[in-house]
């Protein structure tokens, strides 16, 4: 069979065109070769049927992929027209659509655009990249949550080119040194081999004018600043996604993610482990051994504790559910109480006195854990 005309030619765009400059290149075509335009040329009729065939398939991003892979071959029967939508052949009669858009347009022109809108980026892009945000926070904003606004510079769609590049009244050209295709071929002696055209970088367009705003970069570093919500029971280390808000794309590529990285501040009183949270409080050694209640610093406000009648040093109490909440939803950590019996210094003469006739009166009757070691001890004497 005939060598089929490739589709990026016939509209004479390049391989990476916008949806948009499809669209233009197309309209321009379309214009050039309709028939009322050139009533009984044979030849004008047959190219604004290949032009319209072209668009159609490139217009479309699922032929267009299948058309960029296989070529020709995407739309045969029985060829490997795996992506294509509609099989083989299942092209709409060109005159049809075009003749409706036509009569409508009236010279306006906004028709074409909603017609052959669905515009937006094409998967050719290229992504933003993900970014990363180290954010610390105190163990209170961990354990309770918190909201803070967030700056940080990113580069995002120039304003000034809408991101294509150039600068407004010029437009993208096919590179002229690859002619659209992104690659040129070089020989050297019997070999031949193609490389990244070195004009374009592969883009297969130029840019007649850079935009002055980004200088035909499409993207220019701005200051963002982003409002953050952080979920309580949050630790060190938690990662935030806030999708979409990463770099933005190239070319109708899709912006990246930004990640939120948490690290929480050492808190002068409190050490979390898991969901738990441990501190040490010191207390009288006249409320241990006579037994009381404590007011207890937690993370949520004062909670009581009340300590028995001879409470040893050392000892550890356990406040249900004054712990770190679950970031999963389950059972709210307890907060773990150790606590420390003080023993007094400075004494004044009148409470040496006291304490001295305590020590006189008590033997060693009210100390169990001091009578079993010195029992023990015994035997090394
Ligand atoms: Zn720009
Ligand atoms: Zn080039």
């Amino acid at each position: 069979m005939a060598t089929k005309e490739d589709y990026y030619e016939l509209l004479g765009v390049s391989k990476t065109a916008t949806a948009e400059e499809l669209k233009k290149a197309y309209r321009k075509k379309a214009v050039q070769y309709h028939p009322d335009k050139n009533p009984g040329n044979k030849s004008a009729e047959e190219m604004f049927k290949k032009v319209s065939e072209a668009y159609d398939v490139l217009n479309d991003a699922e032929k267009r992929a299948a058309y960029d892979r296989y070529g020709h071959a995407a739309f045969q029967q029985g060829g490997m027209g795996g992506g294509a939508r509609g099989g083989g052949g299942g092209f709409h009669d060109p005159f049809d659509i075009f003749r409706e858009v036509f009569n409508q347009q009236g010279g306006g022109g906004g028709i074409f655009d909603e017609m052959f809108g669905g515009g937006g980026g094409r998967d050719g892009g290229r992504d933003g990249s993900d970014l990363r945000y180290d954010l610390e926070i105190t163990l209170e904003e961990a354990a309770r949550g918190a909201e803070k606004e967030i700056s940080f510079r990113k580069n995002v769609t120039c304003e000034r080119c809408d991101g294509n590049g150039a600068e407004p009244g010029s437009k993208r050209v096919t590179c002229p040194t690859c002619r659209g295709a992104g690659q040129i071929r070089r020989s050297g002696g019997i070999i031949t081999f193609t490389q990244t055209c070195p004009t374009c970088a592969g883009a297969g367009t130029k840019i007649d004018k850079p935009c002055t705003a980004c200088h035909g970069e499409g993207r220019v570093p701005k200051t963002t600043k982003l409002h953050v919500r952080i979920p309580p029971g949050v630790d060190n280390g938690s990662r935030l996604r806030s999708a979409g808000n990463g770099e933005a794309g190239l070319a109708g590529g899709a912006a990246g993610d930004l990640y939120i990285v948490l690290s929480v501040k050492e808190h002068e009183l409190f050490e979390r482990q898991d969901d738990n949270l441990f501190c040490e409080i010191p207390i009288k050694f006249t409320l241990a051994t006579l037994g009381g209640s404590i007011e207890v610093p937690t993370l949520f406000g004062k909670a009581s504790l009340k300590l028995p009648a001879g409470t040893q040093s050392g000892t550890t109490f356990r406040l249900r559910e004054k712990g770190m909440p679950s970031l999963r939803g389950g059972r709210q950590g307890d907060q773990l109480v150790r606590v420390h019996v003080e023993v007094p210094t400075a004494l004044t003469a009148e409470q040496k006195k006291i304490l001295e006739e305590f020590g006189r009166i008590s033997g060693d009757a009210n100390e169990p854990t001091s009578k079993t070691f010195f029992e023990k001890a015994k035997k090394f004497f």
